[in-house]
């Protein structure tokens, strides 16, 4: 087993201002491309770019959607270019672009996330959309470099740290079925990953902030890195994804209006724990504390919706969760249904 640290990780106020020192201290030089989206290029591109102008050439590149074909026709830029250095900034779609193109180029990933909504952020996993519209989660390679700005964290809307919230507690449920499939002789265990995937959500259990501050932020980004160690202790994204993500992606698939993926994972996590009959009363009180709101119909999923996508789930993936071995009745799903309109 190979663990690769990375050279830099720095989580701190403003940290994307020190971009240029950080390049630097790492003898970085050469061509950069800095990859991002408009929206996010008007906001912080501007500092991004007055950082790498001084240290070399740069090029700006749009990216607007995560698919295998975006990552591998961003790959034959840097190779074909000669690029040695991908700025990714941006959320989980372009970070993950960025991070697979990176990997498949053998090029120097800087990751600058603008969002904690997601683990993917500081994992060695990309999730990209495959050409038939399911997703692949792709084993890669973790950035090098990693600055989580929490001014830039504390700037963005507070749904994408409930969404993040939403995706590290989902590690609770994704532990109970990777455990179930070892149980069951379906998969193995590394204690090493369980163990930083179960650190990832406790730590977030016992965060102490009332609300969303620098400190909070703080410790969601240490959970969300601690959850992307656990997935380059295993190279997969086994030890936080489990039925959860995987009624998540049926979501992706078949539902009809988009949400963060966060939010799906969070429903999921106390949907699976009523259906398997396991106590979800912290993570949802935990949830309740920071309005995490997961209310399937604030969400704008139907019953209809919710039951398909449960039954759907196990055929998203190959992956062994209690969903390929509970029975359970559509009845049994609607039930669940109300019962979250409720209580959620
Ligand atoms: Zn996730």
């Amino acid at each position: 087993m190979k663990i690769e640290i990375n050279n830099v990780l720095k989580v701190k106020n403003n940290g994307i201002r020190e971009l240029y020192d950080i390049l630097k201290e790492n003898d970085a030089n050469g061509k950069f491309l800095f990859v991002t989206e408009p929206n996010l290029d008007k906001l912080y591109g501007d500092e991004v770019k007055k950082q790498l102008q001084e240290l070399g050439d740069f090029e700006l590149e749009y990216i607007d959607e995560s698919s295998i074909k975006k990552a591998m026709d961003l790959a034959s830029k840097l190779i074909e270019e000669e690029i040695d250095y991908a700025i990714g900034l941006g959320g989980g779609k372009i970070l993950d672009v960025c991070k697979y193109a990176s990997y498949i180029a053998k090029k120097c990933f800087v990751s600058l996330p603008t969002t904690l909504a997601n683990d993917g952020i500081a994992s060695p996993i990309a999730v990209l959309k495959m050409a038939n519209g399911k997703v692949k989660s792709l084993q890669c390679e973790m950035a090098k470099i990693i600055i989580i700005d929490t001014t830039i964290m504390l700037d963005c809307p507070s749904e994408l740290i409930k969404a993040g919230i939403g995706d590290t507690l989902a590690n609770y449920m994704a532990l109970l079925d990777w455990k179930f499939a070892c149980d069951n002789g379906k998969d193995k265990m590394n204690d090493f990953a369980y163990m930083l995937s179960q650190e990832s959500y406790e730590s977030l259990l016992n965060a102490k902030s009332e609300k969303f501050d620098e400190k909070f932020i703080k410790v969601l980004a240490n959970s969300i890195i601690l959850s992307g160690l656990a997935m380059q202790f295993t190279g997969s994204s086994r030890p936080v994804s489990g039925s959860e993500h995987l009624f998540s992606h049926a979501l992706d698939y078949y539902g009809k209006t988009p949400n963060l993926h966060g939010l799906q994972v969070a429903l999921g996590t106390i949907a699976m724990l009523k259906l398997i009959g396991e106590d979800y009363h912290l993570i949802l009180n935990f949830f309740k504390k920071y309005d995490v709101n997961i209310n399937p119909q604030r969400l704008n999923i139907s019953k209809d919706d919710f039951v398909l996508c449960m039954q759907k789930a196990v055929t998203m993936r190959k992956r062994y969760t209690y969903l390929n071995e509970i029975n359970f009745t559509q009845t049994q799903l609607e039930k669940i249904y109300d019962e979250l309109l409720e209580e959620l």
